[in-house]
């Protein structure tokens, strides 16, 4: 029995490498394949004699292909092992301390990118190569060289190997998938495959066009060059003119590490670009040594890996649901399934297109995404796995609520329900409305927007502002009483008071986002005056384009809409930009603050934020231009450099106290 697992699964994880590493392109998620090499790994342990010389376990994942020219690692690069929980990472620690008295560690992000080796002569950049199979790699050179953080030259004329982590950030992922669909290419899986392919195309052309980024994070052989930790590592490579990465800590002890773990584990989403986990290593580089390496991995370093925000499941059926704009949409039924901590059992399709480029059919075992808070959507089948029961995709041709027939724009992927009276556009406009970017109005969750629909309380958003009306009717409907009901009339009531690019956005006009609502009430300080523009006008504002001032006009011109606004002046809803008033007061303006360090009560997006709010901007870096450093739990080098700069600073408690007294 044992024997034929460790058989099978050494065929399912070797095709499974090859799939991920020499074409980039993976036919199971992650999770699935470290929960595979984990059973190997165990079951190997377990039946040593069952071992054969093919084992994932005895090799790094990669393979080399054919067209490049191979270059053999002067030191192996290895993988790293995993931990996937937190006492996983404290276990790792146990086995670190039984050869080490007092370790102290350092914690980085884990880059979601591919390995690469660069190799400088007396400061010239002559070779990048990737990790290939650990110890022959792919010349890469010719793409490597349009990596713009990668230097051609350092600031010191050494002979050194630097490895780093090539990655590509998330807007720059977003937009090359966004000029996919128009070319109607198929969509890359995610900014790892994308990084991945553009680093191992033959035509530099390709990876220049890519914007690719890289950090690099060791240096084989430190010693050499005088250097005692991997921290000191990081800041010589700094010091020659390498990008590293800023969000790195100094840990003194498991606990530490632990802090910073679970720090990253929900604030990752604030990065620009995607990190996978959180890679631990001991610091000090002879006791480095001393640990020395498996086959596949140091025993002085590992990665704890994520959550999975990518899994596979089976879509049981495919349903379709109306938005606010009429836009019908796709969406899978699945077979519930966690991903990335919470069980997802719905995920959307996007449009009719997505799914027929795709191929997705109902029965498919498929690849379900969560990215942050958006909504899960399906990624691709997994078209190995289909048994015959799968059937086809087929997109409806009537509203699936109020039946009327659906249009298709040309160039248009969507199809519309044009019909104004539709019971399904009318709630999610009301839904839309509550939101936190448009009106805010807490408590009102779907259902009761369309509890109060269907009872009649709710049509237009402008009911909002009478249901006050019916509180003591409200009041008696099952699982809801005075308080609450009090609760919900507050909020609608203090809604009222909203700057007015909330009030635009939550009226749903077609391509006016909460950006744009910004620039445009920002610009014409209040509905009247908007009301009144024209179409040049609009135009000329530089971040304004056509299809949003068509849209715009096109709005303010309809009779109903005018009849709307109407309707909110009298319930005195405020219609002025607040946004200039509110900076005029402001401490914080002209003023630029860096963060450091870990913060406990706030995420660091939530922080940027308050500090924008009030007319501030937060920089990556501390200079002589910084204001004020705020200072968190365990900060790094930018504190020194505050200290030394002599640059005001703030902990955490001081800042929150300032932004209360603001208001
Ligand atoms: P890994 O991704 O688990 O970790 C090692 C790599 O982390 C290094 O090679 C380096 O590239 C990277 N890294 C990023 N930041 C780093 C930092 N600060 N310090 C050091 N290294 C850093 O290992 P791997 O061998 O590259 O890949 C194995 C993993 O890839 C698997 O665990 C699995 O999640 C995935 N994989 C998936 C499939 C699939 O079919 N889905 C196939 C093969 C591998």
């Amino acid at each position: 029995m044992a024997r034929k697992r460790i058989k099978e699964l050494i065929k399912l994880i070797n095709q499974a490498n090859y799939d991920y590493y020499a074409l980039d392109n993976p036919t199971i998620s992650d999770q699935e394949y470290d929960r595979y090499m984990q059973e190997l790994i165990n079951l190997e342990e377990k039946y040593p004699e069952f071992i054969i010389n093919e084992s994932p376990t005895k090799r790094v994942g990669g393979t080399v292909v054919e067209q490049f020219s191979k270059v053999i690692h002067k030191n192996p690069m290895l993988s790293l092992g995993n931990v996937f929980n937190e006492s996983e990472i404290i276990a790792f620690d146990e086995r670190v301390k039984k050869e080490l008295a007092n370790p102290s560690y350092v914690c980085e992000l884990k880059i979601d990118g591919l390995a690469v080796s660069l190799i400088y002569e007396k400061g010239e950049l002559v070779k990048g190569v990737t990790r290939g199979d650990g110890i022959v790699g792919e010349d890469v050179t010719h793409n490597v060289v349009t990596v713009k953080t990668i230097p051609l030259k350092l600031k010191e004329p050494v002979d050194i190997e630097v490895r780093g982590e090539i990655y590509m950030g998330k807007e720059v992922f977003d937009k090359l998938n966004q000029e996919r669909e128009l070319e109607k290419l198929p969509p890359l899986a995610n900014p790892r495959n994308a990084a991945a392919g553009s680093i191992r195309q033959l035509d530099s052309k390709i990876a220049a066009k890519r914007r690719l980024d890289c950090f690099v994070y060791h240096i084989p052989n430190a010693g050499v060059y005088n250097i005692n930790s991997h921290y000191e590592t990081i800041k010589y490579m700094k010091k020659l003119g390498f990008n590293v990465n800023p969000n790195i800590k100094k840990a003194n002890n498991i606990n530490e590490v632990l802090d910073f773990v679970k720090h990253w584990d929900s604030n990752r989403e604030t990065l620009p670009y995607e990190i996978d986990g959180i890679v631990i290593k001991v610091d000090d580089i002879n006791e480095q040594l001393k640990l020395g390496y498996t086959a596949r991995y140091p025993k002085w370093a590992t990665a704890y890996k994520f959550k999975a925000m990518e899994v596979i499941t089976k879509i049981k059926d495919i349903i379709f649901t109306v938005g606010r704009t009429g836009q019908v949409t796709p969406n899978a039924v699945l077979e519930p399934v966690r991903v990335a901590g919470s069980v997802v059992s719905k995920a959307t399709l996007h449009n009719e297109d997505y799914v027929k480029e795709r191929d997705i059919k109902i029965n498919d075992q498929v690849v379900v995404r969560k990215a942050g808070d958006v909504i899960p959507e399906v990624v691709n089948p997994v078209k190995e796995r289909r048994d015959g029961t799968e059937v086809d995709f087929e997109m409806i041709s009537n509203c699936p609520i109020c039946h009327s027939k659906l249009h298709r724009k040309a160039n248009m992927s969507a199809y519309y329900c044009l019909n104004e009276d539709c019971d399904a556009k009318k709630q999610e406009a009301l839904i839309h409305y509550v939101s936190r970017d448009a009106m805010n109005i807490e408590g009102f969750g779907e259902r009761i927007i369309e509890d109060f629909y269907n009872l009649g309380y709710l049509k237009s958003v402008s009911d909002f502002y009478e249901l006050d009306k019916y509180k003591d009717e409200l009041m008696k409907l099952e699982g809801f009483g005075e308080k609450s009901i009090n609760n919900l009339l507050n909020n609608i009531k203090s809604s009222k008071n909203n700057s007015l690019e909330k009030l635009l956005f939550a009226l749903g006009i077609r391509y006016v986002g909460s950006k744009t609502a910004k620039i445009l009430a920002s610009h014409f300080k209040e509905i009247d005056s908007l009301i009144n523009t024209n179409y040049d006008e609009l135009i000329a504002i530089k971040e304004i384009g056509e299809a949003i001032s068509n849209s715009v006009v096109t709005y303010f011109s309809n009779v109903e809409n005018l009849q709307l606004i109407e309707r909110l002046k009298k319930h005195h809803l405020n219609m002025k930009y607040l946004g200039q008033e509110q900076l005029e007061n402001e401490m914080f303006n002209n003023k630029t603050f860096v963060l450091t360090g870990g913060l406990s009560n706030i995420t660091r997006g939530e922080a940027k934020e308050l500090i924008e709010r009030y007319g501030g901007t937060v920089s990556n870096s501390v200079s002589k231009k910084t204001d004020v450093v705020i200072v968190g739990e365990n900060p790094g080098s930018k504190y020194e450099k505050a200290k030394e700069l002599n640059i005001i600073t703030w902990n955490e408690q001081q800042f929150s106290e300032i932004i209360k007294n603001i208001n």
